[in-house]
């Protein structure tokens, strides 16, 4: 049996990882949670776009500081997440804008070599699409805007993930 594509979601604590990896799974698997950095584990599911199936993988925020001291073993499982990954969903959040931590996701995505597909998330309301400008900066090009809450994009996420 020939394993699934894998396609991995990255991206800093509380940009919504979870959000899409349960909005595209069309169900809760993942747990969301406004706290930052609740996703320890490595969560995959089977998602079928168009009839072509493909493995989701979830994984915690990068650069996680917390006081239980899980950073090395959650970067170690977004490290192999991105590994074994045909495509990886780089998440930034619209709302918040760019921030510093965002840089860091994206200097490991350029050294990993693998295609990206570049999602805004949070866009829940038009007026935020401007905002998604700033992140050009990071050399993804420009983002595709969705918003898991509001359930925004999704056939054109899905669309950009079966492109590659
Ligand atoms: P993760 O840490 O990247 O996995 O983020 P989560 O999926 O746990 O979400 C973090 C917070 O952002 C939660 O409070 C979510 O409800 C919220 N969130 C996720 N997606 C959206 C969205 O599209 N719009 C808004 N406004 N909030 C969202
Ligand atoms: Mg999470």
């Amino acid at each position: 049996l020939m394993p699934l594509p894998v396609v991995a979601i990255v991206g800093r604590p509380n940009v919504g990882k979870s959000s899409l990896f349960n909005w595209l799974a069309g169900r809760r698997i993942s747990i969301v949670d406004p706290t930052a950095g609740v996703t320890r584990d490595r969560l995959s599911t089977v998602v079928q776009a168009d009839g072509r199936p493909f493995e989701l993988v979830d994984t915690g925020g990068m650069g996680i500081q917390d006081k239980d001291n899980l950073t090395e073993d959650v970067e170690r499982q977004i490290a192999y997440a991105i590994e074994s990954a045909s495509v990886v969903l780089f998440i930034v959040d619209v709302r918040d804008g760019l921030v510093p931590l965002d840089q860091d996701v994206a200097a490991r995505l350029r050294r990993a070599n693998k295609p990206v597909v570049f999602v805004a998330n949070k866009t829940d309301d038009p007026k935020f699409l401007p905002g998604a400008a700033d992140f050009y900066s990071l050399g993804f090009g420009e983002p595709l805007c969705v918003s898991a809450n509001q359930l925004l994009g999704k056939d054109d996420l899905l669309g950009r993930i079966l492109e590659h």
